[in-house]
């Protein structure tokens, strides 16, 4: 491990501003484990016959296909640990940011607990109650004079705040990001939500241009993307694009550019409109994989595609019944089951990674920090804390999964679901903190402090709770994960009867 890490040293050091390779990256909003064409599972589904997604297929046979990536199981904290290199337990943006103020705008009422003390100001250039303010990888790939970019949704900072405007940490352009978590609507005769709400939280910034144009959001953000990098490619700056598509999350309206081939092959509106939004999604990657051919600067752009949670399934989906549109995930976006965390994940590193490579390692998406500014050759900020790990051994094929040996732990201890209802209900769903280590799997629900325990090698839809079976497994773990989230000082929720915080697990 030590011999790896000395290479990687040397090899960063190494580079010089020629070397450095641009760096595309590519988030989908809320697209599940099994929402592409792309086989990320042991076998087919009829998921991957239903979609279809060319550009990632191309992207994973010139690239490296990776199965068992992580995300947070909602949008805010997936976006924040990907800019700071950190786990939620550590900068503590456990949920999705909305209003800025005194206490979080976007927990629901729970019955029997009060939401923990979370930072919902989210991630903030200067220091703010319940915010998180450090280095961003932005502003880290600005110092390697990378020109950064910023195109779609945004939804680092509550509304009002400096966080809610990714240029003041560290993007150069940007273009649709702001505070919101989704747009008001994906149509450009509707404004992109703005016409009805002209002054509105959901309308995305900087596109009124394409204000009453038949145009979808997705070609709108494609349209900008491309000129900005045309724009650095001819200024001969390295680039860090950075595209956040707002697809597939709701509002599900259709793509008609490809909701009637859907509607045709059988699915009902629902699913037809969110097919659509990810073949148009797909689309746009295949431009700008188009426009890296076009300017013969493929062999000099490291391209990754991933998702910031997994696929919505508890409602507002068609055709198949709640909690199995990731299927054979079980349950969705908001779970700590794998369907609301196993994100897709493609890197494309021409001379790097192996063509139509295929890794098993779990990875999750704060190890993207430390392996972007190892590609920029951009040394880590020494005073701050960070959990990832360098991907740079996977992505070369040159080292083996062991040196990944380490927990892997998701903390939401938060009450998740659609503005002014209940917190939804579900498998894998609730205020909860989970743990991986190699194949097993617990979960710690913090509503009535039980576990599930899971060994995800034989039983990936996470069906046969095996903790009452293999209680020494369960109380290691647990006794790992409570290490894990005490030395973050991970915010809990408060248990109204008592006042005090839920324990830790394993604690008495
Ligand atoms: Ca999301």
């Amino acid at each position: 491990m030590k011999r790896i890490s000395i290479f990687l040293l040397a090899l960063a050091s190494s580079l010089t501003a020629g070397e450095r390779p641009n760096i595309l990256y590519i988030l989908a909003d809320d697209m599940g484990w099994q929402d592409t064409s792309v086989a990320f599972g042991p076998e087919r589904t009829p998921f991957n016959e239903r979609y279809r997604t060319p550009a990632l297929e191309r992207l994973a046979r010139e690239g490296m296909k990776f199965t068992q990536a992580y995300s947070c199981a909602v949008c805010s904290p997936t976006r924040v640990s990907l800019m700071t290199g950190q786990n939620e337990a550590r900068h503590r943006v456990t949920q999705w940011t909305y209003l800025s103020g005194d206490a979080p705008s976007s927990d629901l009422d729970h019955p029997t607990l009060d939401p923990a003390t979370w930072n919902w100001n989210g991630l903030q250039p200067e220091s703010m109650p319940n915010a998180i303010s450090v280095e961003t990888l932005p502003q880290l790939l600005r110092k390697a004079d990378y020109r950064t970019m910023h195109f779609g949704k945004g939804h680092f900072g509550s509304a009002g705040t400096p966080g809610a405007d990714p240029k003041n940490f560290g993007f150069d352009v940007r273009i649709g990001g702001r505070d919101a978590g989704g747009c008001g609507s994906y149509w450009g005769t509707k404004h992109f939500g703005a016409k009805k709400h002209p002054d509105g939280p959901w309308r995305a910034w900087d596109l009124d241009a394409y204000f009453g144009e038949d145009i979808h959001l997705t070609e709108a953000l494609t349209l900008e993307a491309k000129r900005e990098i045309k724009r650095a490619v001819d200024d001969d700056q390295p680039f860090f694009c950075y595209f956040a598509h707002y697809a597939p999350h709701t509002p599900i309206e259709p793509d008609e550019r490809f909701a009637p081939a859907y509607r045709e092959a059988g699915l009902d509106e629902p699913e037809a409109a969110y097919a659509s939004l990810i073949e148009g999604m797909d689309k746009s990657v295949g431009d700008l994989l188009g426009l890296l051919d076009e300017f013969g600067i493929a062999d000099e752009t490291l391209v990754v595609f991933t998702s910031d949670n997994g696929g919505l399934s508890h409602s507002r989906r068609g055709m198949s019944p709640p909690h199995t549109h990731n299927a054979p995930l079980s349950s969705g976006k908001g779970a700590h089951h794998e369907g609301g965390i196993r994100v897709p994940l493609l890197a494309r590193w021409p001379g790097m990674t192996a063509t139509g490579s295929t890794n098993e390692t779990p990875v999750m998406i704060y190890d993207w920090f430390p392996t972007l500014l190892g590609v920029a050759g951009q040394q880590q900020p020494g005073s701050q804390a960070i959990d990832g790990a360098d991907l740079t051994p996977l992505l070369r094929g040159d080292a083996t999964a062991e040196i990944f040996d380490r927990p892997l732990v998701w903390h939401f201890p938060n009450f998740w679901g659609p503005l002014n209802r209940p917190p939804v209900e579900g498998p894998g769903m609730g205020p909860s903190s989970t743990i991986r280590r190699g194949d097993w799997k617990l979960i710690y629900y913090h509503e009535d402090r039980r576990f599930e325990l899971f060994d995800l090698a034989n039983d990936l839809g996470e069906t046969n709770n095996l903790s009452h079976e293999r209680p020494k497994q369960a109380r290691q773990l647990a006794t790992e994960l409570a290490g894990f989230l005490r030395d973050r000082d991970a915010p809990m929720p408060v248990i109204r009867s008592s006042g005090e915080p839920v324990p830790f697990p394993g604690s008495r």
